[in-house]
């Protein structure tokens, strides 16, 4: 097996796993290594980040004096989060006197009142997804307003964003269009920019590098301001042709696509788990079931539904609603030593009838 010690970023040792020439694993896990924590750690970071985010969150839901949200523990806290992230992006805009001169009918703050008055966790969970009209009501008047106040008028031409406190490598533009995210860069990259964005999931199309986002909870724009946030980060300035991500990205006010995803395969009843390359868990994933890798995939037959949800709730994976209906068309039971998939056309025809009703069952 290709396993390779390393230390990781937050000092512990371990190893992970790559494939390819000796030369090419020992240089790529090393590259591996310095970019992330072990797992442990990456958990435990996690969970910490998670509760001050929730508690800031509480914070803020008491001195707006929003009302408690209603729902399962679960949901709930979810919900707090991403209500927080609409709050602080209202407060944002609130800033300064934008809303005077951009507003004048005062149609923002009838839209805040309005969606901020609900109570169901689910509501707050549905907004991620553009389901209700009073939401993208105040999230256009957020993007409209915020665009008048904070971003330079550009006639002709997209807002370019530059790395904080620092002269730009080179610049790269960011573009969504239905299903991927476009990434075009001005020279050829250097290897670490390459590996960057290989790990978040681009790969090469000939003219640009594409990154597949059909299955993401969060809006296309959101997708694509994470990745403008990460090549920022990489020292590179991002060139935004679409205003409504350029807003995003300098707002800060927005969901990030999870790394982590569980899908369902649209083909054939299999699970499909994602994760960045970075991110050690190849073996983990590979240990369930009947798993096979199909790059960019680890593919795991319907029929370990059971033990492909522990793993995903354990390392939280994001559930596609796919992938949750085709585990709850799924739910496997042990008999007399053998695992019996019920839901299953296979599992169902069992025994077929033959010589009619038996006699006891018959009506008379
Ligand atoms: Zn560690």
């Amino acid at each position: 097996m290709s396993y390779v010690s390393v230390v990781f970023r937050c000092g512990c040792e371990g190893h992970v796993q790559v494939y390819g020439s000796r030369r090419d694993r020992e240089r790529k896990a090393e590259w591996i290594a310095d970019r992330r924590d072990c797992e442990d750690c990456y958990r435990a970071e996690l969970e910490k980040k998670r509760e001050a985010e929730l508690a800031a969150a509480r914070e803020q839901a008491a001195d707006w004096e929003l009302p408690a949200l209603e729902g399962t523990e679960k949901q709930i806290v979810w919900a707090e989060r991403i209500r927080a992230g609409y709050a602080t992006a209202v407060e944002k805009v609130r800033e300064g006197d934008h809303l005077e001169r951009n507003d004048e009918e005062g149609d923002f703050e009838a839209g805040v009142s309005k969606v901020f008055a609900k109570s169901e966790s689910r509501f707050w969970i549905d907004t991620i997804r553009d389901r209700d009209p009073d939401v993208a009501a105040v999230r256009r008047h957020m993007m409209e307003v915020g665009r008048k106040a904070r971003i330079e008028p550009v006639v002709d031409g997209p807002t370019v964003v530059r790395p904080a406190g620092m002269e730009p490598i080179s610049s790269v533009e960011i573009l969504h269009v239905p299903g991927e995210v476009r990434l075009s860069t001005s020279r050829k990259e250097c290897e670490t920019f390459i590996d960057a964005i290989k790990d978040i999931g681009f790969r090469w199309g000939g003219m640009h590098w594409m990154f597949d986002c059909g299955c993401s909870p969060v809006s296309h724009d959101a997708v694509a301001a994470g990745i403008a946030l990460e090549v920022l980060a990489l020292g590179y300035s991002a060139i935004l042709p679409q205003p409504t991500v350029a807003e995003l990205v300098q707002s800060g006010g927005f969901e990030r696509d999870p790394p982590r995803k569980l899908l369902a395969a649209a083909r054939g009843r299999a699970f499909l788990f994602r994760w960045r390359r970075s991110d050690d868990i190849f073996d983990t994933v590979k240990s369930l079931p009947g798993a096979r890798w199909d790059s960019p995939y680890m593919r795991v037959p319907a029929t370990s539904a059971n033990e492909v949800l522990d793993l995903a709730e354990q390392f939280g994976f994001w559930i596609s609603s796919p992938a949750t209906k085709l585990a709850e068309s799924l739910v496997t039971i042990e008999v007399g030593g053998e695992t019996v998939v019920l839901g299953q056309p296979t599992a169902l025809s069992a025994t077929p009838l033959s010589g009619g009703i038996h006699a006891d069952l018959r009506d008379h």
